[in-house]
């Protein structure tokens, strides 16, 4: 008998949540009092960009590897949380016209979730990422309360990733595209300057929030215009791809272009977050991506400068909080395993 099944009860069993990327898949074991049985990134190649088969039997390795790890009999497992980047259905279904990382024609309106169950033959519930990150984010901050409490969380990526969770639950709407706050119009009053084009996304909306708090939002909108107030920065001479990733670091220096940039993120950020007060009404908003895990003093100004920008009413104020989403690496793979649980335990209820 192992180490680990001599602690078991014949009664404990866990669920099992795997996250996939583009490159990688990541996994963990929640077990049914709460705990995660893995504390860092265990991680094994994706190959979405070989096709569906191929990811479906990488995601099938991904679960084996992480039952030998962490000597989880077979037996134990309940369910299986899976996330996946969108666009997606509710249900795990990838959008007919792909994604970034599912281009393949193979992809095209591909049911993961379905063909994931029928291979390992466990139940699996979906999220997509920013909601699992999300999830993860609200249960992580109430523990115990999560159930009866709600949030909305930004993820500043590629793209700007979001999640509503009401009661501990994520909102998922009645196509399955509730959350996706990265297309949320706002106010550009307060935002842009004087003169400054507006931002265009690849949705298709101009001046949405995606069009300025993303990476991709930096690349197409924001840097071409303030390199044209600081004609000789330094970044002026990079090709535009790699002058936006190096932004980062020129920010936790302090450089007058890059706080420009992230400052306009910032206030984006706030004025979704005050829509969301209007709408939901949070316990929480969280802010995840990149920018947590920059320099303690540069993400905290960032997460100021939200709080600033988030207009709320006195009573709001006093009642909600504003916090980074903790563990990012993991948050997707944990928050699909917390969906895998929840689902079980309503199923025993
Ligand atoms: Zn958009």
């Amino acid at each position: 008998m192992d180490r680990a099944e001599t602690v078991r009860t014949p009664s404990s069993w866990v669920v099992v949540g795997l996250d996939n990327g583009g490159t990688c898949n990541n996994a963990t074991v929640l077990d049914a009092t709460g705990q995660f049985l893995v504390s860092n990134l265990v991680e094994n190649p994706s190959r979405v960009l070989e096709g569906p088969e191929s990811a479906v039997e990488a995601l099938a390795e991904a679960f084996t590897g992480i039952l030998e790890l962490t000597s989880t009999p077979f037996s134990l497992v309940r369910a299986v949380g899976l996330d996946t980047p969108g666009p997606a259905s509710a249900n795990g279904v990838i959008s007919s016209k792909g994604g970034t990382n599912f281009n393949m024609a193979a992809w095209h309106g591909f049911d993961i979730r379905s063909a994931l169950e029928k291979r390992l033959g466990l139940s699996v519930i979906y999220h997509n990422d920013a909601n699992a990150a999300a999830l993860y984010a609200h249960h992580r901050h109430f523990g115990t309360e999560a159930l009866g409490k709600s949030s909305v969380s930004a993820i500043v990526g590629t793209g700007l990733g979001g999640g509503v969770v009401e009661n501990g639950k994520v909102i998922r709407g009645a196509a399955g595209m509730a959350g996706e706050l990265g297309h949320v119009q706002i106010p550009l009053h307060g935002v842009l300057e004087d003169g400054q084009p507006v931002p265009a996304c690849n949705c298709g909306f101009d001046g949405d929030v995606e069009s300025i708090a993303s990476l991709t939002g930096i690349k197409k909108n924001l840097l071409p215009y303030w390199l044209t107030r600081f004609p000789d920065h330094p970044l002026a001479g990079e090709p535009i791809e790699r002058a936006a990733k190096l932004l980062r670091g020129y920010g936790e220096k302090d450089d007058p272009l890059a706080i420009a940039v992230f400052s306009q993120q910032a206030r984006a950020i706030g004025k979704l977050f005050t829509i969301a007060a209007n709408f939901t009404d949070p316990d929480a908003y969280f802010l995840g991506g990149g920018v947590v895990e920059a320099a303690p003093h540069f993400r905290q100004w960032f997460l100021n400068t939200v709080r600033e920008n988030t207009q709320l009413r006195d009573e709001q104020a006093q009642a909600a909080t504003f916090a980074l989403v903790p563990d990012l690496d993991m948050a997707g793979a944990r928050g699909a395993a917390v969906a895998a649980l929840d689902a079980v335990a309503a199923g025993a209820r």
